[in-house]
């Protein structure tokens, strides 16, 4: 009998459009983890893969700013698990969580909490406002966890964490943070501000592709967990599962390995370019398009300049502009932008920001199809020229 050879595709297959996604979130894939992406596959229980998940593991602890030593991992899902897996390992059926709710993600945070037990209780804001510390401090009560994102990318605000952080450590409360649009882009200090879980998404402030959710616990939030009552319902991300295979090398369910190679690249590229020079480069670009297009009409969402998410910049759309019809337009030409969200649709734009996004290059694209698409000479002329000063 013949033995059948494993065809080897002449490459390349096929040619795709070059497409310039400007949404917040996903985020084009950084070309170090794209070539990541394609190295051969290895088990999930080699050894080498256990060398770059170590390697993942001390380049997250730099990220997030956590004290020496801390837990770090890889969960094998997006953001929305790792928001899960906080509520999931941490919360028992009656604990009073108190969560800041000022846009989707807050209350997806709510739901999730209720699912697994918590008796909820809101701090809210207006659409479009940051969450006020002192309304934290005014509901902080007796509750066991305060949850708050830090980046609310359905309005593009940026929730004050470092001071309702200061609140909540007093308290003895654990605090979650969602990261998802600013770790690896805007300042994160895990440690000194006192959070004891974080999480993000691969795919948004790294430029890493979608499917793993990075985390950070505290030692206080694994000493909660070792305190549970009852096992976590979530058996795929109990921490206890998780710290066998990162910190123990058990084998608990099979990691997407080729996603860690893409990870680690594009964590490391960020890294190397250096956090403070990434919060920089992504508060020039917003200036530069928000200036650029300010003579068309287009303005901040977001009233308080100290409430602007940098890395997703909402804009109120000019009077009489189609949003559907512009968008439509910008798609056929392969660009893709993102409006806004419930109540802000047709209302804004939310651009996004993040990693490889916030780059001149890609918003020259855009400037240029606006240019055309909304009859506005000179609008590409000004984003260069605000891209100068
Ligand atoms: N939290 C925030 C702030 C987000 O922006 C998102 C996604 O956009 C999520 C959570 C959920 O992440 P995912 O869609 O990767 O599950």
């Amino acid at each position: 009998m013949k033995l059948l050879e494993t065809p080897r595709p002449s490459q390349p297959q096929t040619e795709y459009p070059e497409h310039t996604l400007l949404t917040p979130g996903p985020t084009p894939i950084h070309p170090r983890a794209m070539k990541a992406l394609t190295r051969p596959m290895l088990g999930h229980m080699d050894e080498e893969v256990f060398k770059l998940n170590r390697a993942i593991q001390a380049d997250l602890r730099e990220m997030y700013g956590t004290a020496p030593g801390a837990f770090t991992a890889l969960l094998a899902g997006t953001g929305s698990l790792g928001m899960e897996a906080g509520f999931a390992n941490l919360v028992e059926q009656g604990d009073e969580v108190l969560i800041c709710a000022n846009g989707s993600f807050g209350r997806r945070m709510a739901e999730m909490a209720a699912r697994y037990g918590a008796n909820v209780r809101l701090v809210t804001a207006p659409l479009g406002e940051a969450i006020n510390p002192s309304d934290v401090a005014d509901q902080l009560g007796d509750a066991q966890m305060v949850a708050v994102v830090h980046g609310e990318t359905s309005t593009g605000v940026l929730n004050p964490v470092p001071e309702i952080a200061e609140i909540v450590r007093r308290s003895g409360a654990l605090l979650t943070v969602d990261a998802v649009t600013t770790a690896g882009m805007e300042p994160f200090e895990m440690q000194a501000w006192g959070v004891d879980y974080v999480y993000t998404g691969a795919q948004k402030c790294l430029s890493a592709p979608p499917g793993l959710a990075p985390v950070a616990i505290s030692e206080r939030a694994f000493a909660r967990f070792a305190a549970r009552r009852q096992p976590t319902p979530l058996w795929y991300c109990d921490f206890e599962g998780l710290r066998g295979y990162w910190l123990e090398q058990t084998y608990h369910h099979t990691v997407p390995v080729n996603l860690h190679f893409a990870f680690a690249e594009a964590l490391r590229a960020a890294l190397e370019e250096g956090l403070p020079e990434r919060a920089a480069r992504v508060r020039m670009m917003g200036a530069a398009i928000t200036t650029a297009l300010a003579p068309l009409g287009f303005s901040p969402y977001v009233r308080r300049e100290q409430d602007r998410l940098p890395t997703v910049l909402a804009l109120r759309l000019p009077e009489g502009l189609d949003d559907a019809a512009v968008r439509k337009e910008l798609r056929k030409r392969e660009i893709s932008i993102t409006g806004g969200l419930g109540p802000t649709a047709g209302l804004i734009w939310r651009l996004g920001l993040m990693g490889e996004a916030a780059r001149p290059a890609p918003y020259r694209m855009l400037m240029s199809a606006l240019e055309d698409i909304l009859n506005a000479p000179g609008l590409v002329k000004r984003f260069e020229a605000a891209l100068e000063r």
